[in-house]
């Protein structure tokens, strides 16, 4: 337990598979899930200055651009995003963080070969459809951040600074700052090992939360007016409005967070954050509260996620995903 935290047997058997296919010495690419967000970044950031630290040199190649909130976190040079189908294609190895399912990496699923190791740590209860390779995965962890965490233990690799705040990152944003479930007593021991290591709290909420463009505030207003509440079922949701990221010169990353104002209102059990994206498609966010499992709900329509958080995406149009989705949803929540 090099960083003071103990690892389950099973989790360092499963870090040492992962460790030996990355000490290997070939060239290693890094990937996460579409919209990464900071958990996605902050593991394969963290990856990244673990494998460089050992001479092992790494890419960082995402389906989609890392968003600005987290570019603070990037070595110069690590990304090499806007190329990322040729660098996976030219890896000897690649490490898909925070996802098990193919297609939650878009574009980047066809570079995928069968003839490299796609070795993969994630927590996401969804079964994975990945090739083959060694795998950390287990739901139990609060973030794939933690995952790292116990792989760098596990295998004895010390954790630089730079390597601690990505994860504190990581860690940080998936239990939405220590408020949700998944807050442990284990990954605050983490989080705690992490501070050791000179991780600043205060600059990382600065950067993580407290460093928006005025667009993200303005288009958080818009959505929070759309807001309808179904108090009967415990039910509420809010719509992002087809143009309004255009309008505000925001991104995806911009909506983190929203949907929990509509979680957030007394006697809701399921929130909805619906919006349009690319191909005419729509996505829908799911958060609950208590019992109400959204990975099922969510598996239901092809998504996946955690039990109180999941996602899944749609062929449009707009409303009449909503309503196909509000009617499961109506009728789950009285199941129950
Ligand atoms: P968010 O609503 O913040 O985009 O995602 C919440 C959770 O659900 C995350 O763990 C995310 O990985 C997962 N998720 C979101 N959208 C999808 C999707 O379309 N498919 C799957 N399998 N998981 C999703
Ligand atoms: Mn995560």
């Amino acid at each position: 337990m090099l960083n003071g935290v103990p690892v389950p047997p099973d989790r360092a058997s499963a870090a040492r598979t992962v460790a030996a296919v990355l000490a290997a010495g070939g060239r290693v690419a890094l990937t996460t899930h579409v919209n990464a967000d900071g958990d996605g970044v902050g593991s394969e950031v963290a990856l990244w200055h673990l494998l460089a630290d050992r001479g092992v040199t790494a890419s960082i190649a995402n389906p989609t651009p890392i968003p600005e909130r987290f570019e603070f976190l990037v070595p110069n040079g690590a990304d090499h995003s806007s190329r990322a189908a040729k660098e996976i294609e030219a890896a000897d190895v690649v490490v898909v963080l925070d996802i098990s399912d193919l297609g939650r990496l878009g574009d980047l699923q066809h570079a995928i070969k069968r003839s490299h190791p796609v070795a993969c740590l994630d927590h996401h209860v969804s079964v994975g459809s990945l090739p083959e390779g060694p795998r950390l995965v287990t739901p139990e962890a609060a973030a794939t951040a933690e995952l790292v965490f116990d792989l760098a233990s596990a295998v004895g690799w010390p954790l630089t600074p730079e390597a601690a705040r990505a994860l504190y990152v990581g860690i940080l944003t998936d239990t939405g700052a220590f408020r949700f479930a998944n807050t442990s007593p284990r990954v605050l021991r983490i989080a705690g090992a992490l501070l050791e290591r000179g991780v600043d709290p205060e600059s990382i909420y600065q950067s993580v939360y407290a460093s928006a463009p005025e667009g993200r505030v303005r288009l958080m207003a818009e959505v929070l007016q759309t807001l309808v509440v179904e108090p009967d079922v415990g039910l509420a949701w809010v719509t992002v409005p087809p143009d309004a990221l255009r309008r505000h010169n925001a991104t995806a990353d911009d909506l983190d967070g929203i949907v929990e104002y509509p979680r957030s209102i007394a006697g809701v059990r399921l929130a909805l954050l619906f919006r349009t994206i690319a191909h005419g498609r729509v996505k829908v966010s799911f958060r609950s509260v208590g019992d109400v499992n959204v990975a099922e709900l969510s598996h239901r329509f092809g998504g996946g996620g955690h039990t109180r958080a999941a996602g899944a995406s749609f062929e449009g149009p707009l409303a009449e995903v909503q309503e196909t989705v509000l009617a499961a949803a109506r009728e789950y929540l009285r199941g129950r």
